[in-house]
């Protein structure tokens, strides 16, 4: 079981790699990026329950059958209850909040998000329960407590973030407008510099392979897309704010 973990494990970590490469070139087609693309699409709310699901239950599935329900630390409980909350949110609250564009959701990447969260939940599940270090008391650990901190901000920051993009169309508009507040004065993708805050929490908070695999998936998928968002937010916005950067405050 343990090989079968370090190669899904390792396979995390190359789609990051390929991800990255990928999408620098062609942002993946949804949202902004989709439009006038003939594909076949799902309406957005039901496609993010769909693909972001199996992050739910393929991590609560994996870690209740390792640990028979019962047998874990309290360290491995507490990473079983925040994975659980934030994706208790990312799975059904965000997209009953959500106000998805018209031309809904690729069908290809509803099958690709579902089989991927299927892998992630799963790894990162494995990794918890089996980490020796996670076993004994973890807690009180530096790196357990620095890394809540960076991950509660992250979450934060993406969280409030989320929350702006969504009142950009409370109105019931379905196009789009300069988002204002909060990390978007500093950045056109502040939702996404709080998912790679929060990712990067995560692995130092559980300090395992898999969680290092999945921040660096994180960046991979993010931060193209955020340079597509910028260049896109530049090109369709004449009096775009000039000193916004594109994901990392004064940096890039
Ligand atoms: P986006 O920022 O592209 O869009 C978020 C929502 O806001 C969409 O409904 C979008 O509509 C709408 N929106 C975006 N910009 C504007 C605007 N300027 N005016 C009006 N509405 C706007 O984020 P994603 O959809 O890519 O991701 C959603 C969440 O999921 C984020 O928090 C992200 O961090 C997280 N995520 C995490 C990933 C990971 O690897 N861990 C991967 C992907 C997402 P529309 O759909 O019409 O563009």
């Amino acid at each position: 079981m343990e090989t079968l973990y370090l190669s899904l494990t390792g396979l995390l970590a190359l789609m990051a790699v390929g991800t990255f490469a990928t999408t620098l070139r062609k942002p993946t087609p949804y949202g902004r990026h989709l439009q006038g693309a003939p594909v076949r699409t799902l309406p957005s709310r039901a496609a993010w329950l769909i693909f972001a699901s199996p992050e739910w239950f393929a991590f609560g599935g994996t870690f209740l059958w390792f640990t028979h329900g019962a047998d874990a630390s309290v360290a491995q409980w507490t990473l079983f209850a925040l994975w659980q909350a934030h994706y208790t949110h990312r799975a059904i609250l965000y997209p009953l909040r959500m106000r998805g564009h018209a031309a809904g959701f690729p069908l290809s990447g509803v099958a690709f998000g579902f089989a991927f969260n299927c892998l992630n939940g799963w790894v990162n599940a494995y990794a918890v329960v089996h980490a020796p270090h996670l076993a004994a008391a973890w807690l009180g650990h530096p790196a357990f407590l620095a890394g809540l901190v960076i991950a509660l901000a992250g979450w934060a920051i993406n969280f409030h973030s989320d929350t702006i993009l969504i009142r950009l169309r409370a109105d019931g508009s379905t196009g789009y407008k300069i988002p204002r507040g909060g990390l978007f004065e500093r950045v056109s993708a502040a939702n996404y510099f709080g998912e790679i805050v929060l990712w990067c929490g995560w692995a130092l908070m559980t300090c395992t392979l898999a969680g290092a695999a999945f921040a660096l998936f994180t960046i991979g998928n993010l931060a193209p897309r955020a340079l597509s968002h910028h260049r896109w937010y530049r090109a369709h916005f004449p009096d775009y704010p000039r000193d916004r950067k594109a994901l990392i405050p004064h940096i890039l």
